[in-house]
C-alpha cells in the first residue's frame, strides 16, 4: 500500500481553502501536506468565483508535482446537485454563484474525477470518518453559528437528498419559534431561537442590550449566564432546549448511533458550552426521544476547520467506488 492524495476543497462565502490530503498508507488520519487559502470575493459573482476555485486547485497541483491525486473533492456552500455538482441553489450572500456549474467545468477543464457535495454535509462526511463519529454505524450532525445547518451519515454515505437539500436541520418547525421570523423567509423554525445570532437577539428584545452600542452576540449571553446571571441563564437555557427538542424529533425519524455537534457556537472557546447550555439540550432531547433513543450519546466534533476538507476528501473516494 502507498499513500493516497486527494485534492480538497473548501469553498464557503469568505474563504476558499485548497488542500493536497494525504491519506498514510497505515491507516492513519488524512491530513494536509499542502494547503492555501484565498478570498472568496463572492460579490463579484459566481463566474469570478469559480475562476478563483480552479486556478486555485490548478495552483496547488502544481505545487506539488511528485503527487499524483486521485480527483477533486469539493465541499460548496449552497445547494450542491448530486447528480452533476452543478451549483442548484445559493442565497444572497454568494450572488450568481447557483446555476454555477462546478463539477462539470472542472471535469473537463482538470480531466479528474470531480465529486461536489455541500460544506455541512462535508463537514459532517469528516467527523463521520475520521472525527468523533469513526467507527460508528450512523452520524447525525448539526452545526451551530450564525445559523444552524445539519447532515446525516449512514455506511460512510451523506444523504444528499433528490434536490441535494438534505440537512436543513435549522429550518425545521419549532414550537419555541412560533412566528419568529427565520432567515429564509418563513418563521417558526429552530435557527430563530437556537443558533448563536438568534442568542443575543432574544436577549435584546426581552431584556434589552447587554452593551447598548452595539446588538448582543450569543457570547455576550453566555458569559452572563455562566456568571449567575438569571436572565441570561433564561435565554440559554430557552436555545439549549429548543436545539435539544429537534435533536429528539430527528433523532426519532432518523435513529443516529451518535450526534455530533460543531460550528462557531460550539467551537469558540473551552468556556463557551456552558453547563446550561448542555443541560438544556439534553434537557430538551429527552422530552422529546422515543425511550429506546433516551441514550443516544450527544457528542462535540473534534476535527473543528479540517472536517470539511477531510469530508470532501471521502466523498471524492466514495464516488470512484
Ligand atoms: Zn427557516
Amino acid at each position: 500500500m502507498e499513500n493516497k492524495y486527494v485534492c480538497s476543497v473548501d469553498i464557503g462565502g469568505t474563504k476558499i481553502a485548497t488542500a493536497i490530503m494525504e491519506y498514510p498508507a497505515d491507516g492513519g488520519v488524512p491530513h494536509p501536506v499542502f494547503e492555501a487559502e484565498v478570498p472568496t470575493e463572492a460579490q463579484e459573482g459566481g463566474e469570478a468565483v469559480f475562476q478563483r476555485i480552479e486556478a486555485s486547485i490548478k495552483a496547488a497541483l502544481e505545487a506539488n508535482p511528485d503527487v499524483e491525486v486521485l480527483g477533486v473533492g469539493i465541499g460548496a456552500a449552497g445547494v450542491v446537485d448530486p447528480k452533476t455538482g452543478a451549483i442548484a441553489y445559493a442565497n444572497e450572500i454568494m450572488p450568481g454563484w447557483s446555476g454555477v456549474q462546478l463539477g462539470p467545468r472542472l471535469r473537463e477543464d482538470l480531466g479528474l474525477p470531480v465529486a461536489v457535495v455541500g460544506d455541512v454535509q462535508a463537514h459532517a462526511l469528516g467527523e463521520a470518518h475520521w472525527g468523533v463519529g469513526k467507527g460508528k454505524f450512523s452520524v447525525l450532525c448539526l452545526g451551530i453559528g450564525t445559523g444552524i445547518g445539519g447532515a446525516y451519515v449512514e455506511n460512510g454515505r451523506v444523504m444528499q437528498g433528490f434536490h441535494g437539500a438534505a440537512g436543513h436541520m435549522g429550518h425545521i418547525e419549532c414550537s419555541a419559534a412560533a412566528g419568529i421570523p427565520c432567515a429564509c423567509g418563513r418563521s417558526g423554525h429552530l435557527e430563530s431561537v437556537a443558533s448563536g445570532t438568534s442568542i443575543g437577539r432574544m436577549y435584546d428584545e426581552r431584556f434589552g442590550r447587554v452593551d447598548p452600542s452595539r446588538p448582543s452576540v450569543g457570547r455576550d449571553v453566555n458569559d452572563l449566564c455562566r456568571a449567575g446571571d438569571a436572565k441570561a441563564t433564561e435565554v440559554i437555557h430557552d436555545a439549549g432546549f429548543a436545539l435539544g427538542a429537534s435533536l429528539g424529533s430527528l433523532a426519532n425519524i432518523l435513529d443516529p448511533e451518535v450526534i455530533v455537534l460543531s460550528g462557531g457556537v460550539i467551537h469558540q472557546g473551552p468556556d463557551w458550552r456552558s453547563q446550561t447550555w448542555k443541560d438544556s439540550v439534553h434537557e430538551g432531547y429527552a422530552s422529546q426521544a422515543l425511550d429506546p433513543l433516551q441514550d443516544t450519546p450527544i457528542l462535540i466534533g473534534s476535527l473543528e476547520g479540517d472536517a470539511p476538507l477531510i469530508g470532501a476528501a471521502e466523498h471524492l473516494l466514495a464516488s470512484l467506488k
